[in-house]
């Protein structure tokens, strides 16, 4: 896999498509220019890395649009050395941003042979989350509290133990509903009260309930 000139200035072009979008988080941005997006995807589809679209990895699953990641990972307001917990790993390219923002990452992936692919492919690209099977409506109680949570699922529903989960202060970032998604940004005030914002609408693949591998 090679990061070519070519490669860095359709990142380029991409950012500055982003910014139009109403990005304006220059951590964000540098993280997205700096990440090579063609690295996660088949190799016959590498033109497409660089156009703010979704795109099929595999399994039924989708690599989200640049713009979405940069989206939701501004709403996250990452500093360095928080403790981020992303809920659906997918191909591993929004935990590469949120290590790039300097946060320590855990993400968890539902999808065995998924969650296998990533496992392997992130450190042979120099990234190191640490990555987790299983459930996301769980969370990783193990782990907790964390300062942010980022689920890059559709959720029919805000999941409790992801709230549980969140520091006083803390944030979590989570497309909610079934076919079409309102993105929501939940921030935790105190033990007993969180405050909720809404974002506008997008569409993702759904977080799934059930713990067996869905195909
Ligand atoms: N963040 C990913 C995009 C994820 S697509 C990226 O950057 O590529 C959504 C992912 O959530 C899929 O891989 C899907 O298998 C996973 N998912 C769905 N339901 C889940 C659940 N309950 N727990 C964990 N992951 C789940």
């Amino acid at each position: 896999m090679t990061d070519s000139y070519k490669h860095k200035g359709l990142r380029k072009q991409l950012i500055a498509i982003i910014k139009e979008k109403g990005i304006l988080d220059e951590n964000v941005l540098n993280a997205i220019e700096k990440i090579p997006r063609h690295f996660f995807l088949d190799s016959s589809f590498t033109e497409f890395a660089y156009i703010d679209k979704a795109f099929p990895i595999g399994n039924g699953q989708t690599i989200s649009q640049p713009y979405t990641v940069a989206f939701q990972s501004e709403l996250l307001k990452i500093k360095k050395g928080e403790k981020v917990l992303e809920v659906g790993t997918g191909s591993g390219y929004q935990a590469c941003v949120l290590l790039e923002l300097g946060a320590k990452v855990f993400t968890i992936e539902r999808q065995k042979a998924l969650y296998q692919k990533t496992k392997a492919f992130l450190p042979t690209i120099g990234y190191n989350p640490r990555m987790f099977y299983g459930d996301g409506y769980a969370g990783l109680p193990a782990y907790a509290p964390f300062d942010k949570i980022i689920v890059t699922a559709g959720a029919p529903f805000i999941p409790e133990a992801l709230v549980q989960q969140l520091k006083v202060g803390g944030i979590l970032v989570v497309p909610v509903g079934e076919d079409v998604q309102t993105m929501i940004s939940l921030t935790k005030i105190s033990e007993t009260q969180i405050e909720q914002k809404e974002h506008g609408s997008f569409r993702f693949v759904p977080l799934l309930e059930d713990k067996a591998d869905g195909k």
